[in-house]
């Protein structure tokens, strides 16, 4: 009889849990078990990548009558019709999730429609009652949106909600500069709602190229979304009461946002339609209400009731749980991968770490998960495709040379819009190495995903600049830009 009921026990059901579990059992023979508390597919694809994207998709139909009329079109504007689009959108994920689950059932993997903690090294309890043992533990729970600390936060929505949300609405407060602050200004604004973004610093996208993230919040603005650099949220309350729109709420108002379960009432009452907005108190300018407000203000792991601290697995000062290159925790048998451990949030990381860990002990081939030159995308309208260094880090790092174009496209010119591009080379003085490629333009994160190979392989400038270019387009910028724009 074995020594435990499974070789390999995963937590979590998304992206890179799934992933893992799937390649073990299937291309290692290995017996696993995974257990997912929610649906199957994870934050990618339930509540995060997948409706997203397909959101974008949604917002992008409202610029195209406009442009096809400079085509020569006679095309009127359309009507944007939420319930169908969601409802199609709640079937497909379906459909996904359907699929995550088959692929499970025909790799061989056991699964538990259960929360799962861990009792010792080995054992799993779970929220059935049932005991599972395994001789490796796989933690791959990823992570969920955070509210700031400040009174009444609960009166916004984060992104999980979004997808939910019964009506659009005709306003919308967006507090945060990141990715999901960023795109969803950009989507809600596609779809009609009029958009306003708080972010508490200097530029949006902290971290990215400064001429890259420039670009993208000056289109944002010219789009129509009220951007508000160096603001910050400093009160709630529930909105359509006796309130003066200066100084607060009344105290019958504010008595009303501090009680927790009317708050959750309202929030889960809300039309969407105006009737029950939300009261806003900003570090600058006038307060005002909104019909929702929808908290970007980062995501955490989910680290906490597994059992972690008692076995002594260590959690950092973000809440992730540490682990070395391998995935490894400090306990021998239990490993962990994806947003639980912080590393680099993303889906395709999550899975490459998956892969990893499946080499690492089950195929005898100890494998250390790269995370350098990651190419990413920002589906912001316009979106950005990026990898390596912004030129800001570069430049801390060696002396470059940028080399840098931003042009009005053929496609769009045409059309009459004035929207630019950017595509921009970092480039190594020393090595001719390109360290950083950064891309503004409609499909920038199919262009970089490309450039991508280039870079990871360690493309030259000179290499860059003996491939053909591909005309007409707008990539082929990349390949043709002769003169350094600086160099420091
Ligand atoms: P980010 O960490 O990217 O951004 C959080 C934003 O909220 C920052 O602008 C931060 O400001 C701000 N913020 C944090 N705390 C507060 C506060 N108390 N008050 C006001 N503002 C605050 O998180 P996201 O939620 O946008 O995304 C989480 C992760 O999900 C990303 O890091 C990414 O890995 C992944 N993701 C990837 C996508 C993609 O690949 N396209 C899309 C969506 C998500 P500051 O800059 O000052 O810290």
């Amino acid at each position: 009889m074995a020594e435990y009921d499974y070789d390999l026990f995963v937590i979590g059901g998304g992206s890179g849990g799934v992933r893992a579990a799937r390649v073990a059992a299937s291309d290692a023979g290995a017996r696993v078990a995974l257990a997912e508390e929610d649906r199957y597919g994870g934050t990618c694809v339930i509540r995060g990548c997948v409706p997203k994207k397909l959101m974008v998709f949604a917002s992008e139909f409202s610029g195209m009558p406009a442009l096809a009329r400079g085509y020569g079109w006679d095309m009127g504007e359309g009507t944007f019709h939420w319930d169908r689009f969601q409802g199609h959108m709640a079937s497909e994920l379906d459909r996904l999730e359907g699929i995550y689950r088959n692929l499970l059932k025909s790799s061989g993997v056991e699964t538990f429609d259960a929360r799962a903690r861990l009792k010792d090294a080995h054992t799993v309890e779970l929220s059935t009652g049932e005991t599972k043992t395994a001789k490796t533990i796989l933690i791959a729970t990823g992570g969920h949106p955070v509210r700031p600390d400040i009174p009444n936060a609960d009166l916004g929505i984060v992104s999980d909600d979004i997808f939910h949300l019964e009506t659009l609405p005709k306003s919308i407060l967006i507090i945060g500069g990141g990715y999901i602050a960023c795109e969803f200004a950009c989507i809600f604004n596609g779809l009609g709602v009029e958009v306003t973004q708080f972010y508490r610093g200097a530029q949006i996208l902290r971290g990215f190229d400064d001429e890259a993230r420039g670009l993208i919040a000056e289109a944002m603005r010219e789009n129509g979304i009220k951007l508000h650099l160096g603001t910050n949220i400093v009160e709630m309350a529930p909105g359509g009461g006796d309130y003066d729109a200066v100084s607060g709420p009344t105290a019958t108002d504010a008595a009303m946002g501090a009680d927790a379960k009317q708050s959750a009432t309202l929030m889960a009452t809300r039309t969407g339609d105006g009737s029950q907005s939300v009261w806003v108190k900003p570090t600058s300018g006038d307060a005002r209400e909104y019909d929702i407000v929808l908290f970007a203000t980062g995501r955490d792991p989910n680290s906490a009731d597994l059992g972690l601290e008692d076995l002594g697995i260590q959690i950092g000062r973000r809440k992730e749980i540490v682990v070395d290159a391998y995935s490894k925790t400090a306990v021998d048998s239990v490993y962990a991968i994806g947003d639980v451990t912080n590393r680099v949030n993303l889906t395709p990381v999550a899975i490459r770490e998956g892969m990893a860990f499946v080499q690492t002990v089950f195929q005898d081939n100890p494998t250390a998960v790269d995370h350098e030159l990651i190419p990413s995308a920002i589906f912001t309208q316009p979106e950005m495709g990026t990898v390596g260094l912004s030129e800001e880090d570069a430049r801390e790092q060696e002396e470059v040379e940028v080399y840098c174009t931003s042009f009005r496209p053929m496609k769009t010119a045409f059309g009459g819009q004035n929207n630019r591009v950017l595509m921009k080379l970092v480039v190594s003085k020393a090595t001719r190495k390109v360290l950083g490629c950064h891309i503004v333009a409609p499909d920038a994160g199919e262009m970089i995903q490309l450039a991508g190979v280039a870079i990871k392989m360690g493309a030259t400038k000179e290499d860059f600049d003996q491939t053909v270019a591909v005309h007409p387009t707008m990539s082929e910028e990349i390949v043709t830009m002769k003169t350094p724009m600086r160099t420091a």
